[in-house]
């Protein structure tokens, strides 16, 4: 594959700046590969394990003459970072992120963006429960969505090129508009977050009554929500801070069906709720069919024996 950018800047090396560096290393899609974390004991693990050609101390010399810069932060840190590198920027270099959220992305980074340098945003659509710069692999993107969310202004050919690296890098491409973002977001990722830490709390409450049963028989669902669970609770806090509208929106939606299920318990309705356990079970297969996600039983998990 050809280089798409010369240079390109990471700043945050966590999951997905990381997984971003070994992924265009692969794809040889960069000519160099600058890092920068906020800690030094992250710019640290980064030089041993060579996560990125080269980790600069500050924010300015990182920057320095790249052609993309990617903000891979928390989201409610971006319009700091950005306000810090903007004098430092290459003029017609262009700046993308990788945040969970668009709309209040935009609002943090374009009142600061320099005449003459690009903005393009990108969301990939896959992640882990971890985070750090160790916890980064080259092909976390491989046949996973990735998101392009570009100003209405947007320099098309920068537009491309950054939709282009994406492609090089693994993912598929689509191309959304903020506020779709957003909503789209908080149905499939934002919300299922919610409702995986309220389970998971609400387990542990009952944990005390119960002593360890909770996690002995855990297998049965409840598995699932501890691992969604066990997310990033700076990035998810954020997350839920600045997609406020959108979040607050579909959670009044599954209220509504929540109790409407409810309903059909206490009624005894089984018809209602075979008629919607059918229904989801197709979303499921529709997700299986379309390749993002395997159709092996348990996510094809191998039993661990309990000691
Ligand atoms: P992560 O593993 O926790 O890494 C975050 C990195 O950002 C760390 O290297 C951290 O440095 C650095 N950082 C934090 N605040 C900073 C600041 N003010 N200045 C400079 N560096 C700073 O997080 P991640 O999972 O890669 O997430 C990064 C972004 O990707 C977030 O915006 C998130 O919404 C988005 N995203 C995440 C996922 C996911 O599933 N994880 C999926 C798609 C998109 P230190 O280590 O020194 O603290």
């Amino acid at each position: 594959m050809a280089v798409v950018y010369k240079r390109v800047a990471l700043i945050g090396l966590g999951l997905i700046a990381g997984s971003m560096s070994l992924a265009m290393r692969r794809g040889r899609l960069a000519g160099e590969i600058v890092g920068y974390a906020r800690s030094k004991e992250t710019r640290d693990i980064a030089r041993e394990i060579s996560l990125v050609d080269r980790v600069e101390d500050t924010l300015a010399a990182t920057v320095q003459d790249a052609d993309l810069v990617v903000l891979c932060v928390p989201v409610g840190s971006m319009g700091a970072v950005m306000e810090e590198i903007a004098p430092h920027l290459k003029k017609g270099a262009t700046v993308s992120d990788v945040g969970s959220v668009k709309k209040a992305v935009f609002e943090a980074i374009l009142p600061a963006l320099p005449q003459g340098v690009h903005f393009v945003g990108a969301h990939p659509m896959a992640g882990t429960e971890h985070s750090g710069p160790r916890s980064g692999f080259a092909t976390l993107f491989d046949n996973r969505w990735c998101l392009i969310v570009a100003p209405e202004e947007a320099d098309q050919s920068a537009v491309e090129k950054l939709a282009a690296l994406w492609k090089g890098i693994g993912s598929n491409i689509e191309f959304m508009d903020p506020e779709h973002h957003d909503l789209v977001c908080a149905v499939v990722s934002h919300t299922p977050h919610l409702i995986a830490y309220t389970m998971v709390g609400v387990a542990d409450d009952l944990r005390r009554v119960t002593d360890s049963e909770v996690i002995k028989f855990s297998a049965a669902g409840f598995r699932d929500f501890t691992r969604i669970a066990a997310s990033d609770p700076t990035m998810w806090r954020d997350v839920f801070l600045t997609n406020k509208d959108a979040t607050l929106e579909i959670l009044g939606r599954f209220t509504e069906e929540l109790f409407a299920l409810q309903r059909a318990i206490r009624m005894g309705d089984g018809d209602q709720l075979f008629d919607y356990f059918t229904r989801t079970r197709a979303i499921r297969r529709g997700i299986i069919e379309a390749g993002q996600d395997t159709s092996a039983p348990d996510f094809g998990r191998v039993p661990v024996k309990p000691e």
